[in-house]
This record gives structure tokens, C-alpha cells and sequence, in this order.
């Protein structure tokens, strides 16, 4: 079976996923296919790896600092009270962090995001929302 993840890296580089945001050197940020938390996003590695221990150690500490970068650049743009960034991969074994920024009006505040996973196709992200959001964090990217 083909890796979802992979097929999207695949895509990516043919210039045919509208979701990406910015290409790192080891990994590319996308805006998510839902916003049920504005400004949701997901950074995943180019490379196919199982767990974040089978990246060689450079590639390691560069994608931290990728992550990094993701980190702040959707602090900024969003302003969250806090940021969730989630790494699980049950579903899909390829090394990918989920960016949930998490907003004082939330009413489940507390809990973990996935507990509203449910919704989360109810909050599609619209062509127009997509063009926006992507354009908001471009800006502040380059700068960081
Ligand atoms: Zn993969």
C-alpha cells in the first residue's frame, strides 16, 4: 500500500497540491485540508521515516529547527493561547507534526484536539480560506 504522506510529497513536488505553504530543506509545510482550529497545519518530513529516531542526526536537528520555525511563524500569524503540536503516526507511519493552534474561546480548551475529530470535516478548508491563510504565512516565514 502506498503512504498517503509520500503520495502528498509526490504531489508536492509535481506542483499539483495547493496545501503547501514553504519548502525546507528536509520538509514542507502545509496548511491543513481543515480548519476546526484556524490556522491548522502539518509539517512532514520529504523522506519516508517510521519514527523521528530514524532520521540521521543532522536531519534530526535541522527538522527541529524547521519545526521551530512553523512553531513561531503560525504563533504570529494566529495568536493562539496555546499551540498543540502533536507527532503520533498511527494511522500514517511517515514522520509528520500536527500544528494546532488552541484559542482562549474554546470551550474544550483542555482537552486533547483529537477528541473533536469528528467535526473536523465540517470545518473543510474553502479555496478562498485556503489562498488566505497560505498567504498570511508566507509573509512571515522568509523573515524567520
Ligand atoms: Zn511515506
Amino acid at each position: 500500500m502506498q503512504c498517503p504522506l509520500c503520495e502528498r510529497v509526490q504531489k508536492t513536488n509535481e506542483g499539483s497540491y495547493p496545501f503547501i505553504i514553504h519548502e525546507f530543506k528536509n520538509s514542507y509545510l502545509y496548511l491543513g485540508e481543515h480548519q476546526y482550529y484556524e490556522g491548522y497545519c502539518i509539517l512532514v518530513t520529504k523522506t519516508h521515516f517510521r519514527e523521528m529516531t530514524d532520521l540521521p542526526q543532522k536531519m534530526r536537528d535541522e527538522v527541529f529547527q524547521e519545526m521551530m520555525i512553523c512553531h513561531e511563524a503560525i504563533q504570529k500569524v494566529f495568536q493562539p493561547k496555546k499551540m498543540n503540536l502533536c507527532s503520533l503516526g498511527n494511522v500514517v507511519d511517515h514522520v509528520h507534526w500536527h500544528f494546532f493552534p488552541r484559542y482562549a474561546d474554546d470551550q474544550n480548551f483542555k482537552n486533547p484536539p483529537w477528541l473533536q475529530m469528528n467535526l473536523f470535516d465540517s470545518a473543510k478548508t474553502s479555496p478562498e480560506k485556503r489562498v488566505e491563510l497560505i498567504e498570511k504565512l508566507k509573509q512571515v516565514i522568509p523573515a524567520m
